[in-house]
């Protein structure tokens, strides 16, 4: 208790100087150029500068007067004049005096007459004495104003709290009574319901106490970024109707140490002093990264005694104080198991990305607050968007609000959710780009050598739409299949394959049709390569290595992405062979192909580079128009998928 009074004590010290950071600053430019001139002497600076360094033992400020009666006495030798000060070198016996004086009057027109009676030495320097001596004064200034200015960003940027307030928390918590409630939180269904006994708790803290009930202290709210943690744990709040305590992970790690610990105290104080409330702290790998770890360099201490700080607080309220503490990661591994022993964070509750009804339901709260056309089909917009979190969705409806303003519409159109959903699958699009002829003839090429064959190969995703407007980095064209199934966690064998035909589609174009290869399909080569190499060495589909798994991903110490490479040099040469063997077989296929199609590509590329971009719908069109010009029967691999989809999505907007 003695303590917490301490405490208290120091933050209004602090907050004295809180509320007036201009008296604060105004002592502390004091207190600086004080010590600043103690080390550099008054005139001194000016005195090296003119002496060049010479070998005078002693330097004395003094005033003008004594300087004159000086020259008087025969003591000095040389005189060095400026508008504003006088330098006078004295010899004793070779022991050198320098005497400076500042605030020299000018209009004393004895002195040069006195100088030249006295045959001394002495030459004047026009103006050095004023700049080097507003230099001397304001130099150290301005470099403390920058050194202020420098450490106030930084300060403000974590704390809010002023130089001088490094203690004081209030500004970072965050407190505030939100008003989220369960049902704008949606596609977590599991989480909300394991929650839900925790606003029951708050709302009604007697009826568990009496009971001795143990309420758990703390909940660990974990998944992918952008699902919802921050938004649930505002929502327990918001239905239990009690403050919510906020406080980010990283902000806590500040340079100065002992300053996380204090802002942990400071926030449990508040939240207790308000219970039943809660507490909820974003990012806690940021200071519940496991000790043995270890963080880079430095800033160790720091995050240990923050933690301590935590699990000390965590284990000193008891079940009867109605405070719960929510936690978010999406790192849940990397955390210190102190915090997720008994009596602390020792719940986890999955926060995961939404499936399909999940997304529907976030599609539909977050459309609540934009002006939809009524033609608009949400389910089609959730089904073309697995994979993405809450965020991302309600991202892409803030999008194609954006899209529908700028072409002045009324009201969002289904168009603009499909560009919107486009936009955060392949990056922006960037139509100011300026692409030659000749580029965009091998792109056009080349993105209809990879529709062909995502058509006519069956396992492959069919096409939604190609393009040759380069879009983002890198991207100077695309073919676009999204993902029709609303999710996928297994792929087949032949779909892999398939996948391999559809990306070398593009190189094998570009030497059919230009007759010369470029560097656009690097990345498709890539992406082939790595296919194979997965499915030798991961899942076990080929005869190199039979069910032998050869690589195991290791984290941090190699650096992302390296594999462990315990099998025999054989194996590799094996290995490489088999790829490059099927890469090559696979591409001969390809080529063939595209040659059986010759007019159906130059058909589709004329098109493209007329239009530069065309719907699946139409490059099936194209293939189909000139299989059965040629009387060929029909190789399309998703005609029976297509009709079925189409009849789904009509299903779908009748509903
Ligand atoms: P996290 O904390 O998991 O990173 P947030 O809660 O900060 O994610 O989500 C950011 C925003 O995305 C929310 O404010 C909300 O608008 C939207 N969002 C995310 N998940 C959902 C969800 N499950 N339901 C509704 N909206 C969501
Ligand atoms: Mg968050
Ligand atoms: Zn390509």
């Amino acid at each position: 208790m003695a303590k917490q009074d301490k405490n208290n004590q120091d933050n209004n010290n602090n907050n004295f100087f809180n509320n007036n950071p201009l008296l604060a600053f105004a002592i502390f430019s004091i207190v600086i150029i004080m010590i600043f001139k103690s080390f550099v002497g008054d005139g001194e600076g000016l005195g090296n500068m003119l002496d060049g360094g010479s070998s005078v033992t002693q330097t004395k400020t003094v005033k003008y007067s004594e300087i004159k009666s000086e020259i008087a006495k025969g003591t000095i030798t040389s005189v060095k004049l400026t508008p504003t000060t006088i330098e006078a070198i004295a010899d004793n016996d070779g022991r050198k005096t320098r005497f400076i004086a500042q605030n020299v009057p000018t209009y004393d027109k004895d002195l040069i007459p006195l100088l030249e009676e006295k045959n001394i030495t002495y030459e004047g320097i026009m103006g050095g004495g004023f700049i080097s001596d507003l230099l001397g004064s304001l130099l150290p200034i301005l470099i403390f104003f920058g050194i202020w200015i420098f450490l106030a960003k930084k300060m403000s940027k974590g704390m809010g709290g002023g130089i001088l307030g490094a203690g004081k928390a209030d500004k970072l918590i965050n407190s505030e009574k939100p008003d989220t409630k369960f049902d704008d939180v949606q596609g977590v269904e599991e989480a909300k319901d394991e929650v839900k006994e925790i606003v029951d708790f708050l709302k009604f803290p007697e009826r568990y106490m009496q009971l001795g009930a143990k309420i758990p202290k703390g909940l660990l709210l974990v998944g992918p970024p952008g699902t919802g943690k921050t938004l649930l744990a505002k929502a327990v709040a918001g239905e239990a109707s009690v403050p919510f305590f906020s406080v980010s992970g990283s902000g806590f790690i500040e340079m100065f140490v002992g300053v996380g610990a204090s802002r942990v105290r400071d926030l449990f104080a508040q939240a207790k002093k308000e219970a039943p409330s809660i507490i909820f702290i974003d990012e806690i790998d940021a200071i519940g990264k496991s000790r043995a770890s270890g963080g880079q360099m430095g800033g160790n201490d720091e995050r240990e005694q923050t933690l301590n700080q935590l699990l000390a607080e965590m284990d000193g309220f008891g079940t009867d104080t109605p405070v719960i503490v929510l936690a978010a990661t999406n790192r849940p591994e990397t955390l210190d198991a102190a915090l997720l022993r008994a009596g602390r964070f020792d719940r986890q509750v999955l926060v995961d990305k939404p499936d399909y009804d999940g997304r529907l339901a976030i599609l539909k709260v977050h459309s609540k607050d934009v002006k939809l056309s009524a033609k608009v089909n949400l389910k089609i917009i959730a089904k073309q968007t697995a994979g993405l979190a809450g965020a991302d969705l309600a991202n892409i409806i803030n999008e194609a609000a954006l899209l529908a303003g700028r072409f002045n519409k009324k009201e969002i159109e289904q168009s603009d959710l499909i560009e919107a959903i486009e936009r955060s699958f392949v990056g922006l699009e960037k139509k100011n780009r300026k692409i030659s002829e000749v580029e965009k003839r091998i792109v056009a090429y080349h993105e209809s050598g990879h529709a062909l064959m995502a058509e006519l190969t069956k396992g492959a995703t069919r096409v939604t739409k190609v393009s040759i407007i380069p879009r983002g980095l890198g991207a100077l064209g695309y073919t676009l299949h999204l993902p029709e199934d609303e999710e996928r966690f297994l792929k087949q064998k032949h779909e892999l394959m398939a996948e391999i035909d559809v990306l070398l589609g593009g190189r094998a174009a570009e030497e059919v049709f230009i007759g010369e290869i470029s560097t656009g399909a690097g990345n498709d080569l890539d992406r082939a390569t790595a296919i194979l190499k997965d499915m030798i060495s991961v899942y076990g589909m080929t005869d190199v290595a039979g069910l032998m798994v050869l690589s195991r991903s290791q984290n941090s110490f190699l650096g992302a992405g390296a594999v462990s490479t315990d099998y025999s040099e054989k194996m590799a040469e094996d290995m490489d062979n088999y790829i490059r063997s099927t890469l090559n077989e696979r591409y001969i296929y390809v080529k063939k192909t595209l040659n059986e199609y010759h007019q159906a590509i130059e058909n589709m590329t004329a098109v493209l580079l007329e239009v530069e971009v065309i719907e699946g719908k139409k490059v099936r069109e194209i293939i189909d128009t000139f299989e059965k010009e040629n009387n060929m029967e029909s190789r399309l691999a998703h005609g029976a998928k297509i009709a079925k989809a189409e009849a789904a999505d009509k299903q779908d907007a009748e509903d």
